[in-house]
């Protein structure tokens, strides 16, 4: 099954995209499950749940610790931001979620394994993040990956509509299609990233609407 598990929605802060039009977006896209992992933030996701439609909502939030960013995948509840990468992979375990690790080697973006030692025990990195345009930061995941046998997962890190599930990772679930399933398919690997880049143009046109309305505070959209 095709799932992207790394969305952003209105409730990160930095994304414009409605749950509700994520999750229409993503049945177009022919997704069979997404997590929205916002910033320290669990509201969308779990209004994404309440839904109920025919997309399969897995819990998540992308949480900034004080060396990078970690996304506890499976997580339901708020893991506080600033705590140390090891405690923070500690409490995402202890909430039933995993670990992975976005856009490892991607400085500008927090990358974790940018600035902590790699041996940090983590469930899975993702080795396509489709808003990274150095193609080199994806490449350096996928060798950690391959040598500390970690679950390997593509994601959009969409941050509007029409990038969901431009990168995503197909998951066998051997026949459970639920939020268990997928957790556990991952956690053993069953996994691989797929998809592609967003267009560099897109990324330009988003980067310059936030410039514009920044500067009309009030306009609504
Ligand atoms: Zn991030
Ligand atoms: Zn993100």
């Amino acid at each position: 099954m095709k799932f992207d598990p790394h969305i952003h929605s209105v409730y990160s802060g930095d994304s414009r995209s409605e749950v509700i039009d994520i999750l229409i977006q993503a049945e177009k896209k022919g997704l069979d499950a997404i997590a929205i992992s916002d910033h320290n933030e669990i509201k969308g996701s779990r209004l994404a749940r309440s839904y109920g439609g025919n997309i399969i909502v897995v819990p998540s939030i992308e949480i900034s610790s004080d060396k990078g960013h970690i996304l506890g995948l499976g997580v339901d509840e708020i893991i506080p931001k600033g705590l140390s990468a090891v405690e923070t992979v500690d409490r995402i375990h202890d909430a039933g979620g995993l670990a992975i690790v976005p856009h490892p080697f991607s400085y500008y973006r927090h990358g974790l394994f940018c600035n902590v030692d790699k041996n940090l025990v983590v469930d899975g990195v993702e080795t396509k993040n489709a808003r990274y345009i150095f193609g080199y930061s994806n490449k350096q995941a996928e060798t950690l990956a391959y040598n500390k046998r970690l679950a390997t997962l593509g994601a959009s890190d969409s941050h509007f509509l029409k990038s969901v599930g431009d990168a995503f990772t197909e998951v066998n679930t051997k026949g459970d299609d639920s939020v268990d399933g997928i957790l556990k398919a991952i956690k053993h690997r069953r996994c691989k990233a797929m998809g592609h880049r967003t267009s560099n143009f897109l990324i330009a046109k988003e980067v310059f609407v936030k410039k514009v309305l920044r500067r009309y505070p009030k306009r609504e959209e």
